[in-house]
């Protein structure tokens, strides 16, 4: 068996995985990402957690073919430098040279939503598919496009974020500048803010008590009430629902990929959620009655999805 590492940099922390050609992860960690340091602290701490995890492996640096990074950001894959990541305050950072200093090995460094992309198109909810797009709904509108096989993110790393496509003119502000994006009304942020507006607006509603049981507001809110038969939540979830969807129908009028993969937070809605869309697209995708109808699923990699995306972006190169 070859044996990889896949690295996740988040906004929180490193995730970091040993992962086999198989895509089953043979031992991970983690470690704290301090964003108020220099990225040397995070570089230095990310490969002190490389060697743990490869301890726990019973496997030394020499068994490892290549090292693959996923971080959120603008990544120019190409020459390995993080050119933009505002939530890690990273700027033109270039971490593979960085990373070399300690491990001079094959190193590849990605945009974390294409990893996970990729990740899924080899052991995930893409495989056997030709083309396919990944969305990941939580924070904001994560995507990854992914073209005959190969990663698809327009040049130096700066395109595929379907995220900020303007659904919406003049709409809600956008932290990208614009007004309107996906992202201000697909994200489970957007899910939990329209639920919250409708909420004050409704005592009466059964949110009220829903969110109470789980001490907060969240996603989740909304779419046990709609289960439930909550009139107002059912009318909210169909609204988000047409949201998403008419995101999803704009790619796939570009695009026409094989299969589209739903991840985040959101995803976790399941099946219910999944059905909703898949009804939608069914309906409104250019030339619905002609052209072959578009799958769309939930992403099965979940948690795992930014270490095995990130050691899948190194296999096979
Ligand atoms: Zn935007």
């Amino acid at each position: 068996m070859k044996y990889y590492i896949g690295i996740d940099i988040g906004g929180m922390s490193v995730k970091a995985g040993v992962v086999g050609d198989n895509g089953e992860i043979i031992s991970q960690g983690s470690c704290q990402t301090f964003t108020d340091k220099h990225y040397s602290v995070m570089v230095a701490d990310t490969y002190k957690l490389c060697e743990k995890i490869l301890k726990e492996a019973n496997l030394t640096k020499e068994d490892v073919s290549a090292v693959g990074i996923g971080c959120p950001g603008t990544i120019w894959s190409d020459k390995g430098i993080i050119t933009y990541a505002n939530n890690l305050h990273f700027d033109k950072v270039p971490l593979v040279a960085e990373f070399k200093k300690y491990w001079d090995t094959k190193v590849v460094i990605e945009n974390d939503a294409n990893c996970a992309a990729l990740g899924e198109y080899a052991f995930g909810s893409g495989k056997g598919s030709k083309d396919c797009i990944f969305i990941t709904l939580g924070t904001g509108v994560g995507s990854g496009i992914i073209l005959d096989g190969k990663i698809y993110s327009g040049k130096r790393g700066a395109g595929g974020e379907a995220g900020h496509m303007v659904i919406k003119l003049d709409g809600e502000k956008c932290t990208c500048g614009r007004r309107g994006c996906w992202e201000v009304y697909a994200s489970a942020t957007a899910l939990i803010r329209d639920t919250k507006t409708a909420m004050a607006k409704h005592p009466e509603s059964l949110m009220h008590k829903i969110a109470e049981s789980y001490g907060k507001i969240s996603a989740k809110t909304s779419f046990e009430a709609a289960k439930q038969g909550d009139k107002l939540a059912v009318s909210l979830i169909k609204r988000y629902v047409k949201y998403v969807s008419a995101g999803v129908v704009n790619l796939i009028n570009i695009f026409r990929p094989d299969v589209v993969m739903i991840g985040g937070g959101v995803s976790n809605e399941g099946q219910y959620f999944i059905d909703m869309i898949q009804k939608y697209v069914n309906k409104y995708h250019y030339g619905g009655r002609i052209n072959p109808k578009v799958k769309i699923v939930r992403a099965t990699l979940i948690n795992n999805a930014g270490i095995i995306g990130a050691a899948s972006l190194v296999m096979n190169i």
